[in-house]
């Protein structure tokens, strides 16, 4: 059982940036406005995570760390309208099979705190603490040495690291993240407008050089910014785009965007944009790959379409 988690966890946190997001989307789903990220040495030493969501009761805390528990999905219907970031109840137990995890929470009517440590075997004790839930990974693949060879410098790890919490703060302008390294706070941002949000991210350039974009037709609804070619900055790493809140890289949407972007502007240059794409969650399925940075539509040319003629729209303004 220990052999098949370890071998499952590598699928599911290939390296400390995918631990990172599954630690974010449960605090997220917890429904937290404030998430403090502290990582040491890329990751791979110790992630500790801190929200101020709605917590984990005492007797949960166990089937927080078993494999296949989740609270967020009750009956197969549920699969057809994941409205949660998290479903499959996978993350904690395989992160929880290749690292050293403590697990602290306390839920809004608690006295105190509780924590485990280790597995779901282990015993829940007391423990101190605000509201919310902290988990501290140490260790990441002490006891698999084939996966942790696998692992670049510190460096390239914390990087892959902070683009997860960069994407998902993007997304979030309602939550106040910070983010520190080795100690170092490297970034923070405080609630405010997805404006602001999104000038903190992609740079002052894009914030004076962007369109609007918020067009409905039907069960699809597309809103953002589309930056033009003077916003760019000299990066290739300015493209965002979420459908239901998650951050995605699916070739349908990045081809609509880029056939926008040439039709309009014939440039060769790609610019940066934030565009989240928000639909019935029975016309998608997240579900491809546990990793859930492809998507699936049920109708992919009619997305295809609708993202192409807003973003074109938007863009023809330019040129009007
Ligand atoms: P999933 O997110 O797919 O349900 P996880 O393994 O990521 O599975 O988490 C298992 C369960 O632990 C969640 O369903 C949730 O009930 C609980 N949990 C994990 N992290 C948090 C958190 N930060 N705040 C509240 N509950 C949490
Ligand atoms: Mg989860």
């Amino acid at each position: 059982d220990q052999l098949i988690s370890q071998i499952a966890a590598g699928e599911v946190v290939e390296r400390p940036s995918a631990v990172v997001k599954e630690l974010l989307e449960n605090a997220l789903d917890a429904g937290s406005t404030q998430i403090t990220v502290r990582l040491e040495e890329g990751g791979v030493k110790r992630i500790a995570i801190t929200d101020n969501g709605r917590g984990i009761a005492p007797e949960q805390l166990p089937l927080a760390l078993a494999r296949h528990a989740t609270s967020k999905i009750a009956s197969l219907d549920d699969l057809e309208n994941v409205n949660t970031l998290g479903f499959r109840g996978e993350a904690l137990a395989s992160i929880a099979s290749v690292a050293a995890v403590t697990l602290t929470s306390r839920t809004a009517d608690a006295p105190h705190a509780w924590e485990i440590t280790g597995s779901h075997l282990a015993t829940v004790t007391p423990s101190s603490g605000a509201h919310g839930t902290t988990i501290d990974v140490r260790d990441l693949y002490f006891n698999t040495p084939a996966r942790r060879k696998f692992l670049k410098s510190e460096q390239t790890e914390f990087g892959h690291c902070a683009d997860v919490v960069r994407r998902i703060a993007l997304a979030r302008p309602d939550v106040s993240f910070s983010l520190s390294h080795n100690g170092k706070t490297v970034d923070h941002w405080m609630v405010g407008e997805m404006a602001k949000r999104s000038a903190q991210i992609l740079g002052d350039n894009f914030a004076s050089a962007r369109l609007s974009i918020d067009e409905n037709a039907g069960p699809l609804r597309i809103h953002g910014y589309a930056g033009l070619p003077t916003a760019s900055k000299a990066r290739a790493d300015g493209q965002f785009f979420y459908v239901n809140g998650r951050f995605v890289r699916d070739k349908v949407l990045m081809h609509a965007v880029r056939a926008a972007y040439e039709d309009v502007l014939h440039g060769d240059r790609f610019p940066s944009y934030v565009l989240a794409l928000d639909l019935d969650p029975a016309l998608v399925d997240v579900n491809v790959h546990p990793s859930k940075i492809e998507v699936r539509f049920r109708d992919s040319r009619a997305v295809h379409q609708f993202v192409f003629h807003a973003v074109q729209r938007a863009l023809a303004q330019t040129s009007a």
